[in-house]
């Protein structure tokens, strides 16, 4: 018998935070490394919620509590729902969850039945595709691509949705693209959910970055729109908006309150509760009017960012860069790039099992890491199924200004090293391909 289940085989992981041995590896042999690889915000958490948090602590407030989540966080998630979003939502179908990441599985493993179909963005935040496989569903990917602003219409949609669909996966704005849907590409999108899905299909909609959008965007939700309410499953929280990564706070609103103990059964099963100290400085997040100014301050820091980052990586030679409207990544095609240093060329030289477990994006994005200590991600490590022959690197802005500037010149150098790339490639495949495969 073997020691670990056979489903665990089909569990897949999130490369930013499994990149963090390569990137140790490379901090032990001495390199300064550039850390675009993890989306967190480089700001410290608001001090007018860490008070909250501290006084909540001082006053015991710390025992085990309501596995759906403290009374007055959920009625504050209500209330910044319905603001945001003109939907009324009363407190028994919100959930708080231990950040906006456990709602992905929650979702699949309340909803999808083995053999069910679920359609996804992709490129897309990693876990949506893991756990489809995960729970023996039939992964739909909804291939996004540059020539189209990373975006989709209603068409593209209809044509993935079968007899089989039972839940469909949206992410606005997006990690890893930084793409927002528009209220009218949403409205088109409801239209064709309402004229082709059985009452029974859920929509799943990732909002964790609904504070972060540019050029005077405001946050649309496929909530909002006639028909959706009763199918939605939104998530969000307080990771990306606040500053708050390592607090893990999130929260899922659900279309019904039967649904919503579900997600509660399931916290009870594996969380037992999110602490409570921790809520009311969440709840403090969306009632005090503190919080708004330092949500602008940190968008302004990451528009600032963007406007430097996209034109200076267009300037590198073979690549090309599209303008985020939200979130704080950038999404580079590196194609060029890779046909500069040879990456293509490599790539065909490898032997197939080391062909199956890389990429010509993913040998360059350990060139740039392992060479010129610059940490970024590549196009498979937002989903592997359908994204063969697309070559781009995620970049996270949530770095200060010098490091940027530092990471892009570094980029701009290796650019130039095509012997220094096939050096790599030989020197690391001579040591049985530590360093060139994540
Ligand atoms: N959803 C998306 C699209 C994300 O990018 C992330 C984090 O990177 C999450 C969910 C998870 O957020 P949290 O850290 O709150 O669990």
């Amino acid at each position: 018998m073997a020691v670990i289940a056979r489903r665990m085989r089909h569990l897949g992981t999130e490369n930013a935070f499994k990149l963090g041995d390569d990137i140790q590896r490379c901090v032990d042999r001495g390199l300064d490394v550039i850390r675009f690889n993890l989306g967190a915000p480089d700001f410290n958490s608001p001090p007018h919620l860490n008070r909250v948090a501290m006084e909540a602590l001082d006053a015991g407030r710390a025992g085990y509590c309501d596995p759906a989540g403290i009374l007055p966080f959920r009625e504050a998630i209500a209330a910044h729902f319905t603001r945001t979003r003109g939907v009324e939502v009363t407190p028994d179908r919100v959930v708080v969850t231990p950040g906006a990441k456990p709602p992905i599985g929650y979702t699949m493993q309340t909803y999808v039945n083995e053999g069910d179909e679920v359609i996804y963005p992709s490129p897309g935040f990693p876990i949506y595709e893991s756990w489809v496989q995960f729970v023996g569903a039939v992964p739909v990917p909804l291939l996004l691509t540059d020539d189209r602003d990373f975006s989709f219409d209603a068409d593209d949609l209809a044509a993935l949705i079968t007899e089989r669909t039972k839940v469909i996966i949206l992410c606005s704005p997006s990690n890893p693209t930084g793409g927002v849907l528009s209220r009218s590409e949403l409205a088109g999108i409801a239209r064709v959910i309402r004229e082709r899905c059985r009452p029974d299909v859920r929509i799943y909609s990732d909002e964790i970055y609904e504070q972060i959008l540019f050029d005077g965007l405001e946050h649309e939700s496929i909530v909002a729109h006639r028909g959706m309410p009763e199918r939605t499953v939104v998530a969000s929280g307080h990771s990306k908006g606040f500053a708050m990564t390592g607090w893990r706070l999130g929260w899922a609103v659900l279309p019904t309150p039967e649904e919503a103990a579900v997600f509660k059964r399931i916290n009870i099963n594996i969380v037992s509760c999110v602490p409570p100290f921790l809520q009311e400085a969440g709840a403090a997040a969306y009632e005090d009017p503190a919080s708004a100014g330092e949500v602008a301050r940190m968008v302004e820091a990451f528009r600032r960012r963007r406007d430097w980052i996209v034109p200076a990586l267009n300037d590198v030679p073979g690549v090309r860069c599209l303008m985020p409207k939200g979130a704080f990544y950038v999404f580079p095609d590196v194609s060029g790039l890779c046909e500069r240093l040879g990456a293509y060329r490599e790539y065909a030289e490898l032997a197939e099992a080391a062909r199956c477990r890389t990429t010509p994006a993913g040998m360059l994005q350990m060139f740039l890491l392992y060479r010129y200590g610059v940490a970024t991600m590549d196009r498979a490590s937002f989903g592997r199924i359908g994204a063969e022959g697309q070559d781009f690197l995620r970049m996270s802005i949530a770095n200060g200004m010098d490091d940027i500037r530092r990471g892009v010149s570094r980029i701009r150098e290796a650019a130039g090293d095509a012997d220094g790339f096939a050096d790599f490639v030989r020197a690391e495949g001579a040591k049985g391909g530590e360093g060139l495969f994540s």
